[in-house]
């Protein structure tokens, strides 16, 4: 019986069209621009760019 060890912390869960991870400061959900929001692709597929969530995170901050 084998037993995976999940003893490493979780990260926040980040997709590809993020620009940083959720929660960080000076970031925001924005329309993913792969899918526009629907979170589905052509193919009516979870959208790769966004994880299906229809939103990337962007950072706001005006540096
Ligand atoms: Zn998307």
């Amino acid at each position: 019986m084998s037993t995976t060890n999940t003893n490493a912390p979780t990260p926040a869960p980040r997709n590809p069209g993020d620009e940083a991870s959720p929660g960080a400061e000076q970031t925001g959900e924005n329309t993913c621009p792969v899918c526009a929001g629907s979170g589905r692709d052509a193919a009516s597929a979870p959208c790769p760019n966004c994880g299906g969530t229809g939103v990337v995170i962007v950072t706001v901050g005006d540096a």
